[in-house]
């Protein structure tokens, strides 16, 4: 990328949440812990591998923790059962549910029953959207944009529900959830709507916009896996060509003219130094 100016998003990188849960694990190696998280730890290969490579090990239910090894439950939480399992069996934990996301779960948990309908702004089958469902008291419904809200106000127009409640998965589009409120509360005269996209995401996601619409084009780095990154690559996408990388390597040179300005930001899952690698 050296023919082009390269413009750093601020914001780029890791997150308040994720650096907490990274670190986390680091600390409990750094005791001499032996480490189980469930599920990836982070969406980003590179931090993985550098885990793994030190003994963590990855696993998908409480019930494969073994004997004496810690388990580690990452920044999108987990729903509620999943802590009553991880009691049952007496297993050690240290969680590392975001804040913003216990929020989340505090709310649903809170404001939802057998006559309150929940629904949820969210990729259904992103971990966080698992773990906030495993939280409500009664049915949950998500939805990823206005087609599919719309869909889910039917069903929910013809159950006996007698309330609504509305929170958004923590990274979700922030533009397009302010859409979908609005059609929310034509729809659903007893509604309470909860902002639950995380100020890290949302400051992101601004930052993104104003680059890309100021750049020729953006470069997005981050994990495939991961939800926020890939929201960056598509709140970009509008104002011209955005191109997501897991790391340096992947970086074309054609993709780049002479004297163009180019925007770089990265997810939330993207440490320091693989952003730092890109410009080279
Ligand atoms: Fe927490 Fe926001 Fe980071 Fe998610 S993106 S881990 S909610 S700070």
């Amino acid at each position: 990328m050296k023919a082009a100016n390269i413009r750093l998003a601020k914001t780029a990188g890791f997150c308040f949440g994720v650096n907490k849960a990274v670190n986390m694990v680091r600390d409990l190696l750094d005791e001499g812990r032996q480490v189980c998280t469930l599920g990836p730890i982070i969406h980003n290969p590179q931090v993985v591998e550098e885990l793994t490579e030190r003994g963590v090990r990855i696993v998908e239910v409480p019930e494969e923790v073994p004997a004496g090894c810690v388990l580690v439950i990452r920044s999108h939480g987990v729903a509620k059962s999943v802590y009553g399992e991880i009691e049952e069996r007496g297993l050690r934990c240290v969680d590392a549910t975001c804040p913003f996301v216990a929020k989340i779960h505090r709310i649903v948990a809170a404001n939802s029953g057998e006559k309150t309908a929940v629904l949820i702004a969210g990729d259904p089958g992103h971990p966080e959207v698992l773990g906030i469902r495993g939280h409500c008291a009664g049915t949950s419904f998500v939805f990823r944009n206005r087609e599919e809200l719309a869909q889910q106000l039917k069903i929910i127009q013809s159950g006996d529900f007698a309330s609504c409640i509305m929170v958004s998965q923590t990274t979700f589009h922030t533009l397009e959830w302010e859409k979908c409120t609005e059609i929310a509360k034509k729809s659903c005269t007893n509604l309470q709507i909860f902002d639950t996209i995380c100020n890290a995401t949302a400051n992101r996601q601004q930052e993104a916009i104003h680059l890309a619409q100021q750049c020729h084009k953006m470069v997005i780095v981050g994990g495939r896996e991961s939800s926020n990154t890939a929201k960056l690559r598509d709140v970009c996408a509008p104002y011209g060509p955005a191109y997501l990388v897991e790391d340096a390597l992947e970086i074309q040179r054609d993709w780049f003219c002479a004297g163009e300005t180019v925007g770089l930001t990265a997810g939330a899952s993207t440490p320091a130094e693989i952003i730092k690698e890109v410009p080279h």
